[in-house]
This record gives structure tokens, sequence and C-alpha cells, in this order.
């Protein structure tokens, strides 16, 4: 799903459900602001999966037990022509009548109807509006095709609650074995309808939302992209003027840093209102629907453990000096003596300016990929010679990059915006892992092939990771291998980090709401504690970012707190996979593709299993986190 930017309905949905504005760009695709890659992307799509009525979907929507947003808001004028969707509503009446087994059954069928024509036509809409944000019809659709399944919330509801309610659920899938692969998704109906509410009170939520998380998460979205920004004599915006932390002129980087937390005098107090009433709302929902509090929630939203969460943050504390140990070293190679100004955080260093066309693109992939396994050869050969990426920028496309499964045809899209350098490679690298993590959902029934946010990014960034340390290891000069080190240490000491910053600022907040309204200044204060405690001495304390609770998205969602980590969790667990690749050979491939293909129908814990790892052990979250320090060690190497 997520950042989901290799799903096919994330884009779409998250763009045309009102959300709050922006463009696909901003909403739907990878984005590289300058919080490293992945960021900023997930949230909006992935809270609007709640309002498909479908499928995968449809397990993190009324599953999660806050119901589809716009609920009720269209009623249920459903008349999409689709067999499916009308098949539901049949369903619904006939429910009480009929046996359980049936009753399963055509749930089933009927999700699956639906599902198939939903996806095929949300993702038609979504890559034309891609290929070309001006496709006015195209987004038109959209906004209709969403109005329709918004209406299909409440009985969905009403459906899931009758399922849950079969104390024979368990005997009935036993008993028959063309239910075994719906045996996941319909499982978790039963459990999930312990957070459910009744229809009525549903629909309720899902109304009142509109006008709750959801319109002081589109204020937040409104104010932070409209704000003016001055910047040399002229006015900007905030995204481009954050993105020149990238720029290699040190003082670009530092006057953009000023001028940005300069801007944000002019916003702050609306969007801390709005981050106050969001939270508030969120630990209100918690409190009704019964999860112990908006962590737990989260937890569970990512089918996760919470003692998973425990080994992983545990074994990130014990690695943390070894990240200050980086930034201290890169703070002293560009010449800084007490720690680095949060404004060089993303400076660039080494050099590596080649140039690469597309078909080296292709050769430089082909070779690395054969190496691991002949499906992900096979698989990107076919990508590029079939025409599934659009590769070049021009006026009217999305930036950014994604991929977009279309699982109708078993085959993926990839949108990037190639210009030769070596991170475009990197890019394409990521991409087609999505892509190939694509691959081995779709042996699963279309209903089936969704899987939670930690595990998401799971192919993609070990697709990067089998990139990167082969271009490492083939680096012929000083510069370059340092320009790559540098990229990757950078990158991860924002999942890393700066990850862990956001968590202990979300979980003082959530802390102190019920108590206290929290006024910028309070959450300034908050973030300056949380950025101390998570960056230590390698940042220079005097220089850290006070706002960057209003410049990130992530805590603006009703739906989904705690969006933070399962960015380390997708990062550390890829890298995990890695290392464990490099002990055991060719026999940890078979593991690792069954493993993928197991993503959507096994809580985290059970997939990771699949490949010998138990992800509540801290041991096996110390291998990613070593792989890193061993980088840290040859960077400080470097740059001495
Ligand atoms: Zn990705």
């Amino acid at each position: 799903m997520v950042h989901r930017d290799q799903h096919p309905l994330g884009p779409a949905l998250a763009h045309r459900s009102g959300h709050g504005g922006g463009d696909l760009a901003q909403q739907g695709i990878r984005n590289h602001d300058a919080d490293g890659p992945h960021d900023d992307i997930r949230v909006a799509a992935v809270d609007h999966h709640r309002v498909l009525a479908g499928g995968g979907a449809h397990r993190a929507c009324l599953a999660h037990g806050t119901g589809g947003q716009t609920v009720g808001a269209h009623g249920c004028e459903l008349g999409l022509g689709a067999p499916g969707a009308q098949g539901r509503y049949q369903l619904f009446a006939q429910a009480a009548a009929l046996p359980h087994a049936d009753l399963v059954h055509r749930y089933v069928d009927g999700q699956l109807q639906l599902t198939t024509l939903i996806s095929k036509l949300f993702i038609f809409c979504s890559l034309r509006t891609s290929a070309n944000t001006a496709d006015n019809q195209a987004n038109s659709l959209s906004d209709q095709i969403s109005a329709k399944i918004s209406g299909c919330a409440a009985a969905d509801a009403s459906l899931r609650h009758t399922l849950a309610a079969f104390d024979d659920l368990d005997a009935i899938i036993d008993a028959d074995p063309a239910l075994a692969e719906y045996r996941y998704l319909l499982r978790n109906i039963r459990r999930d309808s312990k957070y459910l509410l009744s229809d009525k009170e549903e629909e309720l939520f899902a109304r009142m939302n509109i006008s709750g998380a959801s319109a002081w998460e589109s204020l937040r979205d409104n104010l932070t992209s409209s704000v003016k920004v001055e910047y040399n004599g002229g006015v900007t915006n905030l995204s481009a003027i954050r993105n020149l932390a990238y720029d290699p002129d040190p003082a670009v980087r530092k006057s953009a840093y000023e001028a940005e937390l300069a801007c944000y005098d002019k916003i702050k107090d609306s969007v801390a209102f709005a981050l106050n009433s969001i939270k508030l709302q969120v630990i209100n929902e918690c409190q009704v629907r019964g999860y112990a509090s908006p962590l737990d929630k989260a937890l569970y939203q990512s089918r996760m453990k919470r003692e998973t969460l425990e080994a992983l943050l545990g074994a990130m504390d014990e690695y943390m000096p070894k990240f200050w140990q980086y930034l201290r070293a890169k703070a002293k190679a560009l010449g800084y003596e007490n720690g680095l100004p949060w404004y060089e955080l993303f400076a660039p260093m080494g050099k590596s300016d080649k140039k690469y066309t597309t078909q080296d693109a292709k050769d430089y992939l082909l070779n690395i990929f054969g190496g691991f396994d002949s499906q992900l050869h096979d698989m990107v050969e076919r990508a590029f010679d079939e025409a599934w990426i659009d590769f070049y920028p021009r006026n009217g496309k999305v930036g950014g990059a994604f991929d977009c499964g279309v699982p109708s045809a078993r085959q993926s899209r990839v949108l990037t915006n190639f210009d030769g350098a070596f991170g475009d490679i990197v890019t394409l690298a990521h991409e087609l892992g999505h892509a190939f993590h694509d691959q081995q959902v779709f042996t699963h029934p279309l209903i089936c092939q969704e899987y939670s946010m930690p595990v998401a990014e799971t192919a993609s960034t070990f697709n990067e990771v089998l990139t990167v340390t082969a271009a490492i290891q083939a680096a012929q000069d000083k510069d370059e291998k340092l320009a790559l080190i540098e990229s990757q240490l950078s990158d991860a000491c924002q999942i890393i980090c700066d990850i862990y910053s956001r968590f202990l600022f979300e979980s003082s907040v959530f802390e102190a709401r019920p108590q206290e309204f929290l006024d910028a200044d309070r959450l300034c204060q908050l973030m300056l504690e949380a950025q101390k405690k998570a960056y230590g001495d390698g940042l220079d304390q005097t220089c850290l970012h006070p706002y960057m609770w209003l410049c990130k998205g992530h805590y603006y969602s009703g739906s989904l707190s705690f969006y933070n980590f399962p960015y380390a969790f997708g990062g550390l667990f890829a890298r995990g996979l890695y290392a464990k690749y490099q002990q055991e050979g060719e026999k940890f491939v078979p593991l690792y593709k069954e493993m993928l293909h197991a993503t959507s129908v096994n809580d985290v814990e059970d997939t990771a299993k699949i490949a010998g790892i138990d992800l509540t052990d801290k041991a096996f979250w110390r291998q990613g986190l070593q792989s890193l320090a061993d980088e840290i060690d040859l960077f400080c190497d470097l740059v001495k």
C-alpha cells in the first residue's frame, strides 16, 4: 500500500476524496522533500483506503474501527451498474435469512466483484491523471467513483457486524477449502469487530469527522501549501524553500532554513489549533472504541505487536550514539565544531557527476538483479521492454516517482522523472522493488492483496540496498564513494534519528493533550526536547528545528496516528533481510519471495517468521543497524 506509492488505489483515493487540497504529486507520490525519501506520502493515500468498500483496502477501513470517512455523505445511491455492488445490497437485505456459510460465500463474491471493478476504474483514472494532471475528465470520473464508494460504507459495516457475530465462522472456513485463502481476511473481520461501533454510531462518527479532524487536516494542508516564504527579495513556497536543504551552496542552505523558520510565524497559531483538535478527537475516539491508547490503535492497524515495536525502538536506542558519531563527523568535515546545524543535515558531500541513459539504467539493474533472482531480473527486463515505465519529466506530469500495481493485468506501471543521475537508477530500483512485491501478491485473490504499512517498503528498500551496496563496492574514486555513502547515511539518519524524534514528540502530545491545550510555543518546546533526545550531540543543539510538527503532514490524520515507526520498521526490516541474504546466500531467495507473498495474509510477526526472523527479538534489528554502523565507520574514514 503506501507511500503506498505502489498501491493502485492510493493516489486516486488520496487525490479525489477531498483530502485537503494538494495535488497528486504532493499526496500520492513519493516525494524527495527535505526530509529524505518516502516522506509525506502515505498518510493521505492510506487514509483514504478506508473509504473504499472493497478488498484489502476495506480491511483498513471499517476494520479499524473508524468507518469510511464519508459514510452516509452520499447516501446509498450506488448506481455503479456493478453486479457486485448491487449484490452487496441484496446480500445485506437477505442476510438474516441465509445459512451462515452461504452468506460468507456471497460476502466474498460480492467483495471480489466490487473490488475488481473499482480497482480497474481507479487505476485507470489515477494513471491518466498522473501522466497529465490537467486531465479533467479523469479527475471528475475519480470524484464520481469516490462518491459512489463512500455510499457503500454503512451497508458494509452492517455486513461486517453480521459476519463477525457468527460463532461458527472458524468452522465454516475450516470445512470449506474454497474459503482457505480468505481465512486471514475473514478472521480479521471478527477481530476488528471488537472496535466497531453500531452502524448508526459509525455513520455519525464518519459524518462528524468530515467537519472535524478531516477539516482541520485540510486547514493545515491549505495553510502550509499557501504560506508565502520571503526569500532573497522575492516570494516562494514552503516546499521549494525546504528543497534548498539539498543545495550544494552552504550559504543557500542556511538562508533557506532561516527563511523557512520565519514563515511559520504567520500560520503557527492556526496549525496548532488543528493539531490540538485532531489529537483530541483521536483520544476520544480511541476511548469510545475501546483501544487502550492511540499507540495501541496504530499498532493494531499495522498488524504488529507491541513487543515488536519495543524491540525495534530498543535496538535503535542502542545504536543512536553511532548515528550521532556520523553527524559529528559530517559536521567536522563541513567545518563545524559543535555538532551539525540542522540546515546541514542534507548537505551533499563528495562528487558524483556521471550521467546515465535509461539503457544504462536497464543494463545496470539487470546486472545487479540477475545476480539475485531470475524472476526479479526477468520482470525488470519486461518492465523496460514492454513500456511499463514512464521515464522522463514533462509538462503536466506529476513529480516524484511511484509504482502502481495493476492486478487485472498482473503487471505494474512505474512513473519516474528520470534525469540521468545515479539517484534516478536507485529510484527505479526502488519502484521496481514495489513492482516485484506486486508480483508476489498478485497470486492471491484480489481482496487479499493488501498489506500493512510496516512491510510496504520491504521489497523497495531491499532493492535499493542491493543497488547502492553494489555501487559503493564498484565506486572508483573516493569522492564518488563518499557521495554514495553520505546520501545513504543521510537517508538512514532520517529513519532512525528523525523518526525517533517524531515518535517521542507524538507520544508527548498524546500524553499532554487531555490536560492542556498545547499552543505553538509549547509544541515547539516539546519538539525541541524530542530532537535533543533523538539527535543527541550529533546536532548543534542551538540550531534545531522547532517547527517540525508544523511542516510534516503525518501528525494531522484523524485515522492514522504514529505514522512514524513504520518508516523505521521498513528501513531496518529490509536491511535485516539483506544481512540475512549475505549470510545465507542463494537459499535465502525463495524464502524472501515466499515472505513477500505472505505479507498480505499475515500479521507482520508471522510474515517475518517465514524468513526465519523473530521481530520481537532485538538481535534481528541490530543486524540492520550494524550494517549502517559499518557504513558510518567507512564514512568517518573517508572524511578523516
Ligand atoms: Zn516506496
